[in-house]
């Protein structure tokens, strides 16, 4: 018998997990599944824009090389120039890095910090690779409660409570995965005060900060400090709409002169893998100087918008069903009254509605969330087809009754 490593026990990603697996099995069968699991906006008829598909095209004589391990200099300078006009203080190209998208940045990220036994606080519900990439790397991924009630912000007292002395970091969201909620700045200095109280480093994941409805006010984490370590993670596959180009980047602010040997090991980790993809290195630059014309996607006109505004609306009209409803990204993540529903396991209840109505959706214990009583569902269809699938959703509710 060869055994996968028991390191990769605890380690979960259900956006592509069992159910997904049962998705592709009813594809083989023949029929048609409406693919609600994933934050992948190509396939639902969005184009990146045509300056950032060009300049692949246009670079790949010039992309058959390694590029440095950082990246090209001409992406992370204007990386630089777009994070300096944000506010954050003191930054060289040096401390920006690119990646195969933010996943493997994260998994590098996290790895170069965590020993055996190390703690890091993780939001919950939350984007799902945080809590993997931090068992994977050794260390304890510590829940804190994103509050329901209070538009999903988290409370400040439950973060405090589950600092120990073996806390090394802590994870933001936001605009969060999969609640959609955009923190308050006034929040945000909170949890990095807190931050810099304990010496921890902060994590803050911000792949959607374009992605903003209703004028919400939004600042990056890593201007409210400049003495807290903060790496801040960004890249096209969501705000420019190009999740297959897998292009993203994180960038170290912050006392750097505290964390010279944790840069070493971010070093280390960029070097061990030589660049990341060259052709897509290219079209970062294309991208943050280029016309920002999907923005207006999230407009009171835009698709995006409207696709959130019906989704929501059908989905809390549905008896026992009730969502905040998000102010960033493209996630709803709705409650269902369980014991109207009589649900018991959130993945049993997943599987049915595939199983009857071919829908995908992925269960809210898939996001690290306790209770069986959420769901993510993710509205980048257009208008008619979400609005079709979530009558098929009441339709499915209407007879259900338990797991
Ligand atoms: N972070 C968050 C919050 C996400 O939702 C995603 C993808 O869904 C990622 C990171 C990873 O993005 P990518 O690897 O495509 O850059």
């Amino acid at each position: 018998m060869i055994q996968r490593s028991t390191r990769l026990d605890a380690v979960h990603y259900e956006l592509c997990g069992p159910i997904y697996e049962q998705a592709k099995e009813l594809e083989r069968e023949g029929h048609r599944i409406t693919k609600l699991n994933i934050g992948n906006p190509a396939p639902f008829g969005f184009d990146a824009p045509e300056a950032v598909t060009r300049s692949i095209i246009d670079n790949l004589r010039h992309a058959q090389g390694y590029s440095d391990h950082k990246g090209l200099l001409s992406a992370r300078e204007s990386i630089r120039n777009c994070y300096a006009a944000k506010g954050i203080a003191g930054i060289h190209t040096d401390d920006i890095s690119l990646g195969n998208g933010v996943s493997e940045l994260i998994l590098q990220a996290v790895q170069a910090l965590l020993n055996e036994g190390d703690e890091v606080l993780v939001p919950s519900p939350d984007y799902p690779l945080w809590t993997a990439a931090v068992r994977f790397s050794g260390g304890k991924a510590v829940h804190y409660l994103c509050d329901e009630a209070s538009d999903w912000n988290p409370g400040l007292n439950d973060v405090k409570s589950k600092i120990t002395s073996r806390t090394k970091a802590m994870v933001i969201i936001n605009p969060n995965n999969p609640t959609g909620a955009v923190y308050a700045p006034e929040l945000l200095q909170e949890l990095v005060e807190l931050a810099a109280v304990h010496n921890l480093v902060v994590f803050s994941d911000e792949i959607y900060d374009k992605i903003l409805y209703d004028e919400v006010a939004y600042r990056s984490t890593a201007t409210f400090s400049d003495e807290v370590l903060t790496v801040t993670f960004g890249g096209l596959s969501k705000n420019y709409l190009a999740a297959g180009f897998r292009a993203g980047w994180m960038l170290v602010s912050g006392n750097k002169a505290k964390a010279r040997s944790y840069i070493e090991g971010l070093n280390t980790m960029a070097s061990l893998r030589v660049c990341s993809n060259v052709p897509a290195q290219f079209a970062i630059q294309a991208a943050l100087e280029g016309d920002q014309g999907m923005q207006d996607l999230v407009l009171p006109t835009g698709r995006l918008r409207q696709q959130r505004d019906t989704c929501y609306e059908k989905l809390v009209a549905i008896p026992g069903v009730t969502c905040v409803k998000p102010k960033g990204a493209f996630y709803l993540f709705p409650k269902i009254d369980v014991k109207q529903y009589r649900i018991t396991d959130d993945q049993a209840f997943v599987l049915d509605f595939l199983r009857e109505q071919h829908v995908l959706l992925v269960q809210g214990s898939g996001f690290n969330w306790q209770q069986p009583d959420h769901f993510r569902i993710v509205y980048l269809p257009e208008v008619q087809e979400l609005s079709q699938t979530m009558d098929k959703l009441a339709l499915f509710l209407q007879n259900y009754r338990g797991t």
